[in-house]
């Protein structure tokens, strides 16, 4: 019985995790757009201003004005590139590299199917007591483990990674609870 809840809950929960990030990625990603069309259109309207811009940033940056000015020119001198610098400077963004909400959603299923199914895998051979502690225990060292190892992989703080992946996991175990809770209900 926990085993087939705990596999619809997981199910579930995978689901509207990849749902809610690919939501929330593709309208990052609409905004962006519409920054770099802003940016786009400035560049058209008002070139003397976004090269000033252009100058001021490398002036900032300790680099001598006539140098500043030079560099600024040449970048801004192919459209393509302007915006490209621009974004980079001003948005903090590549234009080629603005999110993958398909991806960010793969990954976030991925991350919450492993964070659910660690956890069940106690109920596969023993129940009661020593299945739920094992079940805490599994999930809260497997989901450091991963999230470390994640924050490694991305290059990002490991600890981060840790305490994020450590939060899915609890939101994994709660709906996944949940889940088996109703089913529960249902069949007994
Ligand atoms: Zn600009």
């Amino acid at each position: 019985m926990v085993r087939l809840a705990g596999f619809a809950g997981l199910v579930a929960g995978a689901f509207s995790m990849a749902a809610g990030e690919y939501v929330s990625m593709t309208a990052q990603k609409e905004l962006l757009h519409r920054e770099l069309d802003v940016e786009r259109k400035s560049l058209r309207v008002s070139p003397k201003q976004e090269l000033a811009e252009l100058v001021a940033v490398y002036e900032q940056r300790g680099v001598r004005r006539e140098v500043a000015e030079e560099v600024a020119e040449a970048l801004m001198s192919d459209p393509e590139r302007a915006l490209e610098t621009h974004s980079r400077e001003e948005l903090g963004v590549n234009p080629q590299q603005t999110g993958e909400p398909k991806k960010a959603a793969a990954s976030s299923f991925v991350s919450f199917a492993v964070g659910a199914v660690i956890p069940l895998l106690p109920w596969f051979f023993i129940s009661g007591v020593g299945a739920i502690v094992g079940s805490i225990v599994l999930g809260t060292v497997s989901a450091l483990a991963i999230g470390w190892g994640l924050g490694v992989a991305t290059g990002r703080p490991p600890w981060k990674g840790a305490l994020r992946q450590l939060g899915i996991a609890a939101v994994a175990a709660a709906v996944t609870y949940g889940v088996g809770s109703l089913l529960a209900m249902k069949t007994s």
